[in-house]
């Protein structure tokens, strides 16, 4: 009941054939998608000298993750990252509107910087994520965890589409998160909105006012001006993806920080994304567990509830999650400790990490199975023609079973934020005449991310047809 006989045969690295026989073995006769018990994949997994753990499927269990009917689900508010180029104005804007927006009629405390915060506009409310820039979502996408309903683009007027510009583009893309693109320092002299306008055009981004689907504002985050028509921009984006949960059940949510304070213990920032936490409530968070003491809002104000999309600053838990682990609530405390402990031992055995991302040699094994129909690959290179040359003759690869997609394709070394986009999106890297840094070797290494590197064209276009074609020998 856990894993069908191509899956098990994909996690060990055999063909599915060679499970089945295995099955046969054992006097069972097992189609390809047929679900195999625990025993069953216990005793076939021993045979090619693998050790089976049955980690999620426990902790699923235990968990108990609820269902939701339909008259359940409620409106929810939008979750928004603003993303783009250094100095183009993240940090500029997250700061404005959350001087002029948070209502300072219900504000108690001091602001508290607490990873996200809330604010109105027409009676409708945004959560903004306070963590600016595309590495912290691509880091936690990298983890599972997707927090991001629109992405707002900035950038700068008076400067250019810059390589980081690109990388957000690409990197919400990747994540087919619907961006909106506010074009900032529109009060500044040298500004040519314009500019900007047709630099995206020749990424095939065309805002609507070019006759394209993106919308886009021009604004000066620094006075404040147009940022009203920004957010309601960014509300309409929203309004189409009809977001929705439901508020009638335990919490569940994602990790955004977590610090230990001298005097209050471990701090954790979280956003419930759907159910409602209460105080009281057994919370679990990656390896860590403990009972809800005090919520706060980033007004410092005390919280006894917090529904869907509320970012809350809690105390209680025993330990700091990281950024991206996902929290749910349990209804035993010693059974949420258990899964803690079981956590803890795997991490430190081999890190939680069971994904395997794909590699070259992979790709035929993973045809042949059929269960692969897309091949997503990161282009870095150290001239443009030579990208583009590359990336082209990649895409005319794509056959009617598989389809290359260039995820993102940009000028320079490889990078760690490249090797996080690709476990986020399952990519391989290849690089022409670039190599990795020394800190994105290593993090390809830990993530298992497959890069390819080449000083010939057509050597990379070769070699990659080969694995499509299911013929690449896996000692090249
Ligand atoms: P970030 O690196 O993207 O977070 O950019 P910042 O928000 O830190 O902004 C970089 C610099 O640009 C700062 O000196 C800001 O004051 C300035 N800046 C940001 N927005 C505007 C704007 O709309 N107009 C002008 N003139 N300057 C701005």
């Amino acid at each position: 009941e856990f894993v069908s006989v191509s899956e098990l045969a994909s996690m060990m690295n055999v063909g599915p054939t060679e499970v089945i026989s295995a099955c046969m073995s054992l006097g069972i006769f097992a189609s390809i998608n047929q679900r195999l018990d625990a025993e069953t994949i216990q005793i076939v997994a021993e045979e090619f000298g693998f050790e089976a753990e049955f980690v999620s499927a426990d902790v699923q269990d235990a968990i108990k993750v609820e269902e939701d009917s339909p008259e359940d689900l409620v409106d929810r508010p939008p979750i928004i990252t603003v993303m783009g180029h250094v100095d183009h104005g993240k940090t500029s804007l997250l700061d404005y509107i959350r001087k002029a927006k948070i209502a300072d009629g219900e504000a108690g405390g001091i602001t508290q910087h607490i990873g996200a915060y809330s604010v109105k506009l027409d009676g409708k409310q945004l959560t903004f994520l306070d963590t600016p820039g595309h590495e912290a979502f691509t880091a936690m996408r990298a983890r599972g965890a997707q927090v991001t309903d629109v992405a707002i683009i900035i950038v700068a007027a008076d400067d250019d589409v810059m390589p980081q510009t690109k990388e957000a583009i690409s990197h919400a893309q990747a994540a087919e998160v619907p961006m909106v693109f506010a074009i900032n320092k529109i009060d500044k002299p040298g500004a040519n909105p314009d500019k900007i306008k047709e630099q995206l055009s020749t990424m095939n981004i065309l805002v609507e006012e070019w006759g394209g689907k993106y919308q886009c504002q021009e604004i000066s985050a620094k006075h404040g001006k147009n940022i009203d028509e920004l957010l309601e921009k960014v509300i309409l984006e929203a309004d189409l993806l009809e977001l929705k949960a439901n508020p009638n059940k335990n919490a569940v949510g994602t990790v955004l920080e977590s610090s230990l304070d001298k005097g209050k213990g471990y701090v954790t920032n979280m956003l419930v994304e759907a159910g409602t936490l209460r105080i009281g409530d057994i919370i679990l968070a990656g390896k860590h567990t403990g009972r809800v003491r005090a919520m706060l809002n980033e007004k410092g104000k005390n919280l006894d509830v917090a529904p869907p999309s509320t970012p809350i600053s809690i105390l209680g838990i025993n330990g700091a999650p990281s950024a991206g682990d996902k929290f749910y609530i349990m209804n035993d405390e010693r059974e949420a400790r258990n899964i803690a402990t079981r956590r803890e031992q795997l991490y430190r055995e081999q890190g939680l990490r069971t994904q395997k991302h794909i590699t070259l040699d992979e790709i035929g094994r993973r045809l042949a199975i059929g269960d692969f129909k897309e091949l997503n690959v990161i282009v870095k290179g150290d001239v443009d023609g030579s990208i583009e040359a590359l990336s082209d003759s990649l895409l005319k690869l794509s056959t009617e079973e598989i389809q290359v997609n260039i995820v993102h394709k940009a000028v320079g070394a490889i990078t760690e934020a490249d090797v996080n986009l690709a476990s986020a999106s399952d990519a391989i890297i290849i690089g022409f005449q670039v190599r990795p840094t020394v800190t994105a070797k290593k993090l390809a290494d830990d993530e298992q991310i497959d890069i390819r590197l080449y000083s010939v064209i057509y050597k990379a276009i070769d070699e990659l047809k080969s694995a499509m074609e299911g013929m690449l020998s896996p000692d090249i």
